[in-house]
């Protein structure tokens, strides 16, 4: 079978295991189907997620000129509290911004490699964890706008990492947390503002990742440098396919790549 496409993150189903599912324009690929399969990909061009034009990407999936026009990837965007939609304060487009800002988002513990802080809008719950490859997470608060959840994940930072260790992430050389437990010790650093957003009973979710051997050592395939890879696929965590040969593909930093794949 081949199927060619832009990349774009892998869609997920919650489930044991974790369904994943690749979306191009034509085809929408059932990547959990393809494990102990071979699998090839092919480094066809480009095409900003954006604009659609066959420029080199420079971020997340868009062209240079894109990355620093598009609503999408103001810098509230990787730091939320730097957000102003709730004082009605312009960053590159008003009314995307307060839709994006304006509704609720949790503050969560998730345990991927390490245990860390971060902000997603509540609708992406379980979505953000998965992607970041977390075995175990649990919420903190909800609140109303992006703005709160920014200076909470701000305030925790001194207490807790805000970064994954991809590598252990991938190797699966992880521990188990009791993220309750971690969550308790948190609220005496949550700001005032935000203490009443608390979420007092709240449990930890556990994510199960379809991987049937994980890596020992890590091979990160850059498609600029090698175009063409083929290897069997072993798994699948975080945006990452994990192959027999260790070599491991981030799909979501290979956003508006054109690819081909071969699966036999
Ligand atoms: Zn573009």
């Amino acid at each position: 079978m081949q199927y060619q496409g832009v990349l774009t993150k892998m869609q997920t189903e919650i489930g044991s295991p974790i369904q994943y599912y690749l979306v191009f324009e034509s085809d929408f690929i059932h990547i959990n189907q393809l494990l102990d399969k071979k699998v090839s990909i092919a480094f066809v061009g480009y095409q900003c997620l954006a604009c659609g034009k066959n420029k080199k990407i420079f971020r997340q999936g868009y062209c240079y000129d894109d990355f620093y026009n598009q609503p999408q990837v103001g810098d509230w965007v990787m730091r939320p509290e730097l957000s102003t939609a709730h004082l009605g304060v312009e960053d590159r487009d008003l009314e995307f911004e307060k839709k994006a800002q304006l509704q609720p988002h949790i503050v969560y513990l998730a345990n991927s490699s390490n245990v860390k802080v971060g902000v997603t809008r509540k609708s992406q719950v379980p979505t953000r964890w998965i992607d970041q490859g977390a075995h175990e997470a649990i919420e903190i608060v909800e609140v109303p706008n992006r703005y709160l959840a920014g200076i909470t994940e701000v305030a925790l930072k001194d207490q807790v990492a805000d970064k994954t260790n991809w590598r252990t992430m991938l190797k699966n050389e992880i521990v188990d947390e009791d993220l309750v437990a971690f969550k308790d010790k948190m609220k005496s650093f949550i700001p005032g503002e935000v203490k009443e957003y608390f979420i007092e009973n709240g449990k930890e979710t556990k994510l199960d990742f379809p991987v049937l051997r994980y890596p020992d050592k890590l091979k990160s395939l850059n498609l600029e440098k090698t175009p063409e890879y083929a290897g069997v696929l072993k798994g699948i965590k975080g945006q990452y396919l994990i192959f027999e040969d260790n070599t491991v593909f981030n799909v979501r930093n290979n956003e508006g790549y054109v690819v081909r794949l071969t699966i036999n």
